[in-house]
């Protein structure tokens, strides 16, 4: 059974938990590939809102099993919380989750390190230390889940890091936030907790999922963050850590690229970026002000405002060539209701004259202005909409634009928060 991929197509915050949602009742598994819990999805069930930083949001379907891949870095004393939290609510983990024994971990010292290093201001990161876990996984110096479940190898791992830190510190003229020794001793004590909680979870999950390959089962990976994130692919050194486009489910689960048959590609209608880094469609002032209060665009991990702008289909262009998106899956259409114009940029204009496809770093991407085409807008709420031939055909029309200059159709578009809204759209020969 071919595997299919859910990716962001822009900078993260697409909406793709209600996708992943949506998508996993079908699915046998569902696995997380790469970042850590810096991504965060929110999923609407009913009035309850659940905000999942690291479990796949296949957790929240009664079928799917969920996997937690090596490719992710894995924070022990947060995800034991995240499970406590979900346990709480009623979500039973026994036999449905499945986490990595060579996910790399993300211990406290990396927090420490990732505000040291002034990544937290530079680049604008969430300040969980998931940069300086990959930066250690990449140097070969990191601790996996497997070395966690053992006491005796965390213990001399910990205290091997007192030295680097106070060397660190030391060459910063700074103090480490709490004596090193205490540090250690607590760290210890809290990950040797979490060892516990996790133990019985933590599995060869390449295994497991080739065995579900065989059976035919089927399987979705949850993609975090964006395309334009991608460590590789996106608008560098504006990034993040990871492998974020599709190709990176293939490493970060261990599955052969020729099983990934078809990838999901979350756009929301507009685009919004967090922390810093160029972004040619983005709206200041008022414009700019109300977009964002429509659309509630304030971080589910940071609670940052995030920058809002218009729909960017040079962007989506590359995500669908990058990714292979087969359908797109577009989010919070809802929120354009009541915009008189819709603009929507379809190329850029760079020093070096027209592009149809952005460049592939951050400072000439800054210097790419967006040619615009305007669209009319509609008055009508689209939130009970649920039939592709009731929307208005401003709303239609809008669609069709973003697909002829993706080149790429729209699967369905959602209407809001909740489960039910969402329209699925017909292929374009059977649209009426
Ligand atoms: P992710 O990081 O891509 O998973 O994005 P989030 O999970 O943080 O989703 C962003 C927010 O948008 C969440 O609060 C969702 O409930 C909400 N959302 C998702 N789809 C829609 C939609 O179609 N309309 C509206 N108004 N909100 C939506």
């Amino acid at each position: 059974m071919p595997v299919t991929v859910l990716v962001g197509c822009q900078w993260g915050d697409e909406g793709k938990g209600k996708a992943v949602d949506l998508l996993s009742e079908r699915m046998d598994w569902v696995a997380r590939y790469g970042g850590g819990h810096n991504a965060g999805h929110t999923v609407f069930l009913g009035r309850e809102k659940f905000v999942l930083h690291l479990i796949p949001c296949g957790i929240l379907q009664k079928r799917p099993r969920c996997v937690i891949g090596h490719g992710t870095v894995i924070d022990p004393l947060y995800l034991q919380q995240e499970m406590n939290l979900l346990t709480q609510r009623g979500v039973n983990l026994n036999g449905r989750l499945y986490i990595s024994d060579c996910a790399h971990l993300v211990l406290p010292y990396h927090r420490w390190l990732e505000t040291l290093e002034g990544q937290d201001t530079r680049i604008g990161t969430t300040r969980r230390g998931i940069g300086p876990a990959y930066q250690d996984k990449a140097g070969r110096c990191g601790l996996r889940v497997r070395d966690l479940l053992d006491a005796g190898a965390l213990r001399v791992h910990l205290e091997d890091q007192a030295a680097r830190l106070e060397g660190r510190y030391r060459a910063a003229g700074q103090d480490p936030p709490e004596p090193l020794g205490l540090a250690i001793e607590g760290w210890t004590r809290a990950c040797a907790e979490a060892a516990e909680v996790m133990r019985p979870f933590v599995t060869d999950t390449v295994d497991l999922l080739h065995r579900a390959l065989q059976a035919g089962q089927r399987i979705l990976c949850e993609g975090a963050q964006g395309t334009f994130l991608d460590l590789d692919l996106g608008t560098y050194p504006y990034v993040t850590s990871s492998s974020t486009i599709a190709a990176g489910a293939a490493t970060g689960l261990g599955l052969p690229p020729s099983a990934l048959r078809t990838v999901v590609g979350v756009c929301k209608a507009y685009t919004t970026r967090v922390g810093e880094g160029p972004f040619p469609t983005e709206l200041a002032g008022e414009e700019a002000e109300s977009l964002r209060a429509r659309g509630g665009e304030y971080g589910a991990t940071t609670g940052r405002p995030r920058r809002v702008g218009w729909l960017d289909l040079v962007q989506l262009r590359q995500a669908v060539r990058i990714n292979g998106i087969t359908g797109i899956f577009l989010t919070k259409m809802d929120v354009l209701t009541g915009i008189a114009k819709i603009r929507v940029a379809t190329a850029y204009v760079t020093p070096d004259g027209a592009a149809d496809r952005p460049p592939p770093d951050a400072p000439r991407l800054a210097l790419c202005r967006p040619e615009y085409e305007d669209l009319p807008g509609w008055e009508e709420s689209l939130r009970s909409t649920r039939r592709w031939i009731d929307l208005p055909e401003a709303v239609q029309a809008y669609v069709r634009r973003i697909e002829e200059v993706a080149g790429c159709r729209v699967q369905a578009i959602s209407v809001g928060s909740p489960r039910t809204a969402v329209v699925p759209v017909p292929a374009p020969d059977r649209r009426g």
